[in-house]
């Protein structure tokens, strides 16, 4: 089984287990039903070659911890030691590889190293949807040679991402924010055709302002994207909806001098570092008229408060939408951990980052495309 356990360490622990413990149902599944699970999953960027300071120990340790069962770690990801402790592996037993980044042949997709994983196994599950959008080879070199399905996690994600892509129940509202439009120009392209609008916040904001001539300030700005957001106004300008007004500081330092401004009255040496209230307002109003939602990116520097009011008000306007029956999905790195403690009141919540965001980009993930017709 296939996991990502691409996990935050603090002190060699675990700090964030939300990655493991979407895996639970699928692997509790496999036990439950007699299977002898060999886990593999990446951690951190080792160059390819065995490094202490990656080692699965404590992620290990951390899964071994949830299931009340031991997790014994293999000393390797392949090879002689490994193939006899899989062979001594009753039903129900649970096997954690070394970090599969500990070979070369893991991110070059070696067919070599493909085969001596898939002789671990007599069957393959992908439960690692946030690294499916990389045709390495855990992900790509199974499905080719042993019985394969996707997990329930996986499934979900599909599921879910795909319903967006096919925009089923409109009005569909987007948000999105975060630091840069760069990374996310291939989305904002891909769901301007499906949505009936498109809310910007985050820096990202302030490039269209610019575009659009207003005086930002020291607000953050990708000069080289203003071109690119002055064509997606004049292409799109009816569906993308901008902030009508930002909260302002010096620095982040002097937060507290903090003060509310139109976007036309941002004086210099002043950033934007969250919507307005009037924004927030004016968003909510649009999220709850939505019967499908998708939020990527926070509205403003979220780490440093006041300025998580922005964030903390969509996430807000989601649950509301989603009580009177909206579908709502929210997708991404930060995004993710703004919504903490929410989960359980949103339809889905993505810990997908990139794979969610090529996925919606509309680029076929060569994990998922392996698993089909399985
Ligand atoms: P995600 O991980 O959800 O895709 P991003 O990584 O794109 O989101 O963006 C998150 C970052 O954007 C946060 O660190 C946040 O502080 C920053 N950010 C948001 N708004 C602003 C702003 N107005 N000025 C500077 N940074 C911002
Ligand atoms: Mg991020």
């Amino acid at each position: 089984m296939r996991v990502d356990l691409n996990v935050p360490l603090e002190d060699g622990a675990v700090a964030d287990d939300l990655r493991i413990t979407t895996a639970l149902p699928t692997l509790e599944w496999l036990r439950e039903n007699d299977a002898a699970v060999v886990v593999a999953g990446h951690l951190g960027r080792p160059k390819g070659a065995p490094d202490p300071e990656y080692s699965m120990a404590p992620v290990a340790a951390r899964l071994s911890e949830l299931l009340g069962q031991a997790v014994p770690l293999a000393p390797h990801v392949v090879g002689a030691a490994v193939d006899s402790y899989v062979a001594s592996l009753e039903p129900g037993d649970l096997l954690m590889l070394e970090n599969l980044r500990f070979e070369r042949g893991e991110t070059e997709d070696d067919p070599a190293f493909s085969t001596n994983l898939s002789e671990l196994a007599d069957d393959y599950v992908n439960e690692a949807f946030g690294a499916s959008h990389r045709a390495h080879a855990s992900i790509v070199g199974p499905p080719r040679l042993l019985p394969s399905a996707g997990g329930r996690l996986l499934f979900r994600e599909v599921e879910t991402l795909s319903r967006l892509l096919e925009a089923e129940e409109h009005p569909f509202v987007a948000v999105l924010g975060g630091a840069e439009i760069s990374g996310k120009i291939d989305v904002i392209r891909s769901l301007l055709p499906r949505v009936d609008e498109l809310l910007i916040g985050g820096a990202m904001a302030c490039t269209f302002f610019r575009a659009m001539g207003l005086e930002v300030g020291d607000s953050l700005v990708e000069a080289d994207r203003i071109e690119l957001a002055k064509d997606l106004l004049a292409t799109s300008g009816k569906k993308l909806i901008l902030p009508r007004g930002g909260d302002i500081a010096p620095s982040l330092e002097r937060a507290s001098e903090h003060r509310s401004v139109a976007v036309d009255a941002i004086p210099k040496g002043w950033a934007v570092y969250d919507i307005d209230a009037a924004t927030q307002h004016d968003y909510r109003a649009r999220l709850l008229r939505a019967k499908t939602i998708f939020w990527n990116g926070p509205m403003g520097v979220f780490e440093t408060p006041p300025f998580d009011a922005g964030t903390r008000a969509i996430a807000t306007a989601l649950v509301e939408a989603g009580k009177k029956g909206a579908v709502t999905v929210v997708g991404g790195g930060d995004s993710v951990a703004a919504v903490a403690g929410l989960e359980d009141q949103l339809t889905h919540v993505s810990t997908g980052g990139g794979a969610s965001l090529e996925f919606l980009e509309g680029k076929e993930l060569p994990g998922v495309a392996a698993l089909e017709d399985k």
